[in-house]
Formats: C-alpha cells, sequence, structure tokens
C-alpha cells in the first residue's frame, strides 16, 4: 500500500495472491489492508490536505503533467500487466492506459481553469465575491474492469481541484493500482496527497470512508447495490457522495439506418472487454425491416471473434473476471434459451486447451430476446449479444427507457429529425449518435437513476470535488 508517501505493508503483516484470469497462475502479492490502514492513510491525506490545497493551480498541473508523462514513457509495461492481471486483449489494454493517462493530461489543464464569480448586488454598497475550494478529503473506491482509467479519472480533477486521496483498489486488480501510484510517486507527489489502500475484504475500509469526519467526500465506481449502500452511508454522515453504477445500455437500430454498418458498430462495441463494461449494450433493438441483415453480419462478426489469452496476437475477447461472471452470463443465455430465445453463435462455457485455467465464455448472440428474460433486464457484464426486434418505429424510445438503469445508449440513424428526437427522449446519461465511443476525459460521463450520481470527465468532473464560497462584501 502507499500511505503517506512510503510503501507499506498491512498493520496485520497479511498478504493475498493476485491471480491471471486467463491461465489462473498467481502473478504477484499485495498487503491485506483493514481498518486501522484505511484510517492511516485517512490521516495521512488528512495532514496534506492544507498544504497541498495552497499550491498554485500550476503546481498542481506541473504534478499532473509529470505523471502523464511518466504513463506515457511506461505505457507498454502498463499495458501488458493489464492484460496479465485483468485479461483484456494486449491492445484494448494500450487504448486504455491511453485514456487513462489523457484524463491527467487534460485535468492538467482544467486546474488552472477553476474560476470564481463577481455578482452584481441589489445594495450599491455591496458586491458578491464566489469562490471555488477544494472540498478535502476524498476517499475513492474503484473496479476490477477498467483497472488504470477507472483511478486517473478520479486522481485527475481531485487533485487539480487542490484535494488529497486516499483510494481502495478492486481486489481483482492491485497491481494495475499499485504501477499507477508508483507513478505519483516518482513524479514527486508530496507525502500524503495520494494514498492506496488494498484489501481482499472491501467492507471494513468503505466503513472507514463512509464514516470518519476528516473525509469530506466519497466518490465510488462499481455495482449498483453496493453504490446505493456506500452512497446511504457516506450521505448519512453529510458528506459529498459521486456513484458511477451499472448499466443496460439499448442500442436503436431505426428502418433508415444501414444495417450492416449498424451490426458492425454493434460486433465492435459489445465484445470489448468481454462485455464487463458499464457501457456495454444489453439489448439491441432492430427494426424488422433490417433484422435480416443485421444478424447476418453479427453472426459472420461473432464467428469470426477469436478468444484466448489476451496477450496472444489476433485475440478478440480475452477472459471473464472470475467463474462467478462466468456462471451469471450462461445462467442469463440458459435462462433465454429455455424461454424460447436462439442462440445462433456462441451460447457455452470454452473449455479445452488454452481455456481451462481461465474463465472464458464464447462469444455470443441471442436473438428473439422477450421482455421475461433475465437478459432483458439484468446487466450481463459478458460477451453477449442480445437481438430484439421491433416493428413500431414511435415505440421504440419508450421501449429503450424501460429500465431502472440510465448509463448509456446507441441510436443508428440517418434521419437528422430522428436523431435529435431521440437524443432528446432517451432517459440516459451518455448517448451514441451513430457513434460507439461517446467517451473521453473531456466529456461528462455519467448516468441517471439506477446508474448513479455525479458525473466524471469534463468541467463537470472537477466541480465534484470543488465547493462553492460565496463572500458578501459591504463596501
Ligand atoms: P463491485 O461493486 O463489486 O466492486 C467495485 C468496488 O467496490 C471494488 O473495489 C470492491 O472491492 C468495492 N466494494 C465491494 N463491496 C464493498 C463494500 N461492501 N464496501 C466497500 N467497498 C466495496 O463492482 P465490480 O464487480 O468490481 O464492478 C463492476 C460494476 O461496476 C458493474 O456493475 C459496472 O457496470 C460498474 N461500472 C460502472 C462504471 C461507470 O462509470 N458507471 C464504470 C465501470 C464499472
Amino acid at each position: 500500500m502507499f500511505i503517506n508517501g512510503e510503501w507499506a505493508d498491512a498493520a496485520s503483516g497479511a498478504t493475498f495472491d493476485v491471480t491471471n484470469p486467463a491461465t489462473g497462475e498467481v502473478i504477484g502479492s499485495v498487503p491485506d489492508g483493514g481498518a486501522d490502514d484505511a484510517t492511516a492513510a485517512v490521516a495521512a491525506a488528512d495532514e496534506a490536505f492544507g498544504p497541498w490545497s495552497q499550491t498554485t493551480a500550476y503546481e498542481r498541473a506541473d504534478l499532473l503533467y509529470r505523471a502523464w508523462e511518466l504513463m506515457t514513457e511506461r505505457s507498454t509495461q502498463l499495458a501488458e500487466l493489464m492484460t496479465r492481471e485483468q485479461g483484456k486483449p494486449l491492445k484494448a489494454s494500450s487504448a486504455e492506459v491511453k485514456y487513462g493517462a489523457d484524463f491527467l493530461r487534460w485535468y492538467a489543464e482544467e486546474a488552472k481553469r477553476v474560476a470564481g464569480e463577481w455578482l452584481p448586488s441589489a445594495r450599491a454598497d455591496q458586491r458578491f465575491l464566489v469562490l471555488k475550494q477544494p472540498v478535502g478529503v476524498v476517499a475513492a473506491i474503484t473496479p476490477w474492469n477498467y483497472p488504470i482509467s477507472m483511478l486517473t479519472r478520479k486522481m485527475g480533477p481531485a487533485l487539480a481541484a487542490g484535494c488529497t486521496l486516499v483510494l481502495k483498489a478492486a481486489e481483482a486488480t492491485p497491481l494495475c493500482a499499485r504501477a499507477i501510484f508508483q507513478i505519483f510517486a516518482d513524479a514527486g507527489a508530496p507525502a500524503g496527497v495520494v494514498n492506496l489502500v488494498t484489501a481482499l475484504d472491501p467492507k471494513p475500509i468503505g466503513e472507514v470512508f463512509c464514516t470518519d469526519e476528516r473525509v469530506r467526500k466519497v466518490t465510488f465506481t462499481g455495482s449498483t447495490a453496493v453504490g446505493k449502500m456506500l452512497a446511504g452511508k457516506a450521505a448519512g454522515n453529510l458528506k459529498r457522495v459521486s456513484v458511477e453504477l451499472g448499466g443496460h445500455a439499448p442500442f436503436i437500430v431505426y428502418p433508415d439506418a444501414d444495417p450492416v454498418h449498424a451490426a458492425k458498430g454493434a460486433a465492435a462495441l459489445k465484445f470489448l472487454n468481454s462485455g464487463q463494461a458499464c457501457i456495454s449494450p444489453n439489448r439491441l433493438y432492430v427494426h424488422e425491416s433490417g433484422a435480416e441483415a443485421f444478424v447476418d453480419t453479427l453472426v459472420q462478426r461473432i464467428g469470426r471473434v477469436k478468444a484466448g489469452n489476451g496477450m496472444n496476437d489476433g485475440i478478440g475477447v480475452g477472459p471473464l473476471v472470475n467463474e462467478a461472471a462466468v456462471a451469471k452470463v450462461a445462467n442469463q443465455v440458459d435462462d433465454a434459451r429455455s424461454k424460447g430465445a436462439d442462440v445462433p453463435v456462441g451460447g457455452e462455457r470454452l473449455t479445452g486447451e488454452g481455456f481451462d485455467g481461465g474463465h472464458f465464455y464464447a462469444p455470443t448472440l441471442v436473438t428473439g430476446v422477450t421482455d421475461e428474460m433475465l437478459i432483458r433486464r439484468e446487466e450481463t457484464f459478458g460477451p453477449v449479444a442480445p437481438v430484439i426486434t421491433y416493428s413500431d418505429v414511435d415505440q421504440v424510445v419508450a421501449m429503450a427507457n424501460d429500465t431502472n438503469y440510465g448509463l448509456a445508449a446507441y441510436v443508428y440513424t440517418q434521419n437528422l429529425s430522428t436523431a435529435m428526437r431521440t437524443f432528446e427522449g432517451l432517459r440516459f446519461g451518455i448517448i451514441g449518435i451513430n457513434d460507439v465511443n461517446p467517451t473521453s476525459a473531456a466529456a461528462p460521463f455519467g448516468g441517471m437513476g439506477d446508474s448513479g450520481l455525479g458525473r466524471e470527465g469534463g468541467h463537470e468532473g472537477i466541480a465534484e470535488y470543488l465547493e462553492v464560497k460565496l463572500g458578501g462584501f459591504a463596501i
């Protein structure tokens, strides 16, 4: 763990192993921290907050630029580590390192644009000044599916704003977290400004984060169930809270769209990170007029996706994170099959040479999905593309909105007014219009409903780490 500028063991001395999900091989071991370690990290961040919050935005930007440079220099090693620890194909790991590094560069620039306001008053002898200041110590909890970019997406804006931070990394991917904190150490982060805690059991750490009065903000990315629980606890202590949670993204193909082009986009998007992405499409709504061409193209594309160890050339889909994930995906596909769906490609766990040590499920297409099936409502988090054929164009937005989640949605159409009406009508935070990658460090990312509270990235991302202070000046 990294506490108060030093690498540290757990107070208990305990450790836990980290395994490669493609092979089952142990690739490292990290401290198994507990409440005492989390409290020590919070104390260090609290101690460092005063001086760090007094630095100029230019000094904070310099740290973020140096960290960005080091991430860029070490991008090959970081990507290889990510593939071994998390499983995604090497090319996807390289893309994530670049995306993750961009949050540091973008917020290095944004640090200098945190401006206040001078407001006129109705009283001639009064002026109002609005000042933005850092909220204080931030406690962050991150998931395993994007084990680098989910860290920098929080660290970039928090540090730019002048906050100090304690981060608990996901138990499946602490080695990537360690590599990022090494970068901040090498970049010259003052002691206590960034602190890393690793733990096999996250609960005691979460408890400290939500109850220690020195923590002023809790930021979480992960599942909806855990996010709701932590947000409730943190809000009970009146801490600022932002939570980026699960999703169930619709992907709408209108009759005027080219179904082949849309299917290519769907195939490229759905199998990214083996479908283990919060913005992964979970319902492909295809108009009946284009359904045959759409499904035929998906069948061909999916048939060509090669599953295996992401370190090997030509692999398009890596392993799932663990056995529970394989079981969840298999259960959704079996449930759909038993309720009448077709599974023209995939639909089984992958076994045999190259697969047996890991957690692999075949890239899968499910057609004829109906409302009764689990996959229609539950987040899959696996390499399964569920297709729903629709006939009434006027109903499709309502069908897409029929979910408690509200993170990402995708729309394919050539008609400008259809695009605009659908963009306005969908109850989701991120909408790709003929675009399967509507994300960037510069853009606000986040969801509605059960997908969360708050935004990360863009101007909105730094506002989450700032307090607004008003001064009324009688002159
Ligand atoms: P998870 O909720 O199980 O774990 C996320 C993090 O929370 C991990 O660090 C874990 O150790 C920690 N955690 C779990 N239980 C805890 C507790 N009781 N107290 C404190 N911390 C606890 O989720 P996951 O399986 O790691 O991640 C997958 C989920 O994350 C999916 O639902 C996915 O959609 C979501 N996700 C959302 C976004 C987004 O930006 N909206 C991005 C990536 C992932």
